[in-house]
């Protein structure tokens, strides 16, 4: 796409179109910036983000959609900041009571929390899918933003470790802390999936096509896994830009690199474009710690890599979220963003597709 194209596809007098695929809390801290950028003048931009379901699990007999619901409760304003995960005002009432029964206790679940899943479980086993029960959830927590699950159907993460045993993912994330190395990830169900209803459409209608600074391999890469949608992004004429969760050969929270050691991918923001080589059309690595890469390419692809500033803590998540948007449409397209790192972009090239 270049920048006389823009009009094109985002005429005036319809909303702009953004379409973000998103992990948890770093796709809902992602989010909450760009809902941000997109609430300013001067103009309308409806969101809609694509989250993983792949670290879904069933506990004490209850669906459990971690990401999904990290995203609902950030950018609903319930959600635990401090603690990262969660909702705030919580209480284990349950929890302890499970746990007094022998019942395993790895996997903190707060009340009101439970609650949701009791609601999410009901509704399942009554015929509802994964897309109308988020539906239902975000009638009371409201977000903003389009939420879809990537898939109506089931997909779990299952990680093989080196010890040969394979695990639910949230077992070896949580309980083991990732510190069993892991040998191999598997998407179960995920060749037999379809794409969530409006899935594929928010890809191919969209004007820009974000891909949030989430976990490459347990986040990302599972929604790029779901049939169709790795096709559609090659195939959308919005610019697909993404953005480095990897910040000077870091992820900047979690274990991202013990997933990426199973992969054999080094944890470097270049190595991790490299895995979305094929739908890149700009890469946004951190200005501050691996701004060397600026204007090089993808390794493997044509995108082009951008110096942005990435850390959400430091610069701002609306900052980081206007960078890819930026990087995206070109700075004209979108706001101002006056004392957020305004200015951040301009006069770049937007992203191009050369065909
Ligand atoms: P999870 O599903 O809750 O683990 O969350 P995500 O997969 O959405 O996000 C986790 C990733 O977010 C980690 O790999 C972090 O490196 C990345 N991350 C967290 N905060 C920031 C930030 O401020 N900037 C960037 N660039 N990445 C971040
Ligand atoms: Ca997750």
């Amino acid at each position: 796409m270049n920048a006389a194209r823009a009009p094109e596809t985002a005429p005036r007098g319809r909303p702009l179109r953004v379409t973000v695929l998103a992990g948890g809390v770093g796709g809902a801290r992602f989010l909450t910036g760009l809902r941000e950028v997109a609430a300013a003048p001067p103009r309308p931009t409806d969101i809609t983000a694509i989250v993983n379901t792949a670290d879904d699990i069933t506990m004490h007999g209850l669906r459990i959609t971690p990401d999904l619901d990290s995203v609902m409760y950030t950018l609903s304003g319930v959600a635990d900041t401090d603690r990262g995960w969660g909702r705030r005002d919580e209480s284990d009432v349950v929890s302890s009571e499970l746990a007094a029964f022998g019942e395993p206790s790895w996997f903190t679940l707060g009340d009101r929390d439970i609650a949701v899943h009791v609601l999410r479980t009901a509704a399942r086993a009554t015929g509802a899918t994964a897309s109308q029960v988020v539906e239902r959830l975000c009638q009371r927590f409201t977000t903003g933003v389009r939420l879809l699950p990537m898939s109506d159907d089931d997909v779990e993460t299952w990680v093989e470790l080196d010890t040969g045993e394979t695990v639910h993912f949230q077992e070896w994330w949580v309980r083991l802390r990732a510190q069993v190395p892991a040998r191999a990830f598997h998407l179960r169900g995920i060749d037999a999936c379809a794409p969530a209803p409006g899935v594929l459409d928010a890809i191919t209608g969209a004007d820009a096509v974000l891909l949030a600074p989430s976990n490459p391999v347990v986040s990302i890469g599972p929604v790029l896994a779901v049939p169709g949608v790795r096709a559609a992004l090659a195939a959308t004429r919005a610019p697909v830009v993404g953005v480095s969760p990897i910040i000077g050969g870091r992820p900047v929270h979690g274990m991202a690199h013990a997933c990426l050691s199973a992969l054999g991918v080094p944890t470097t923001a270049s190595a991790v474009g490299g895995l979305y080589a094929d739908v890149l059309d700009a890469w946004l690595v951190d200005a501050a710690a691996d701004g060397g890469l600026d204007g090089t390419t993808v390794p493997g692809g044509h995108g082009r890599v951008v110096a942005a500033p990435l850390l959400m803590a430091r610069d701002g998540a609306a900052a980081v979220a206007g960078a890819a948007l930026d990087a995206a449409l070109g700075a004209a397209s979108t706001p101002s963003r006056a004392g957020q790192g305004a200015g951040h972009g301009a006069g770049q090239r937007p992203a191009g597709r050369p065909r």
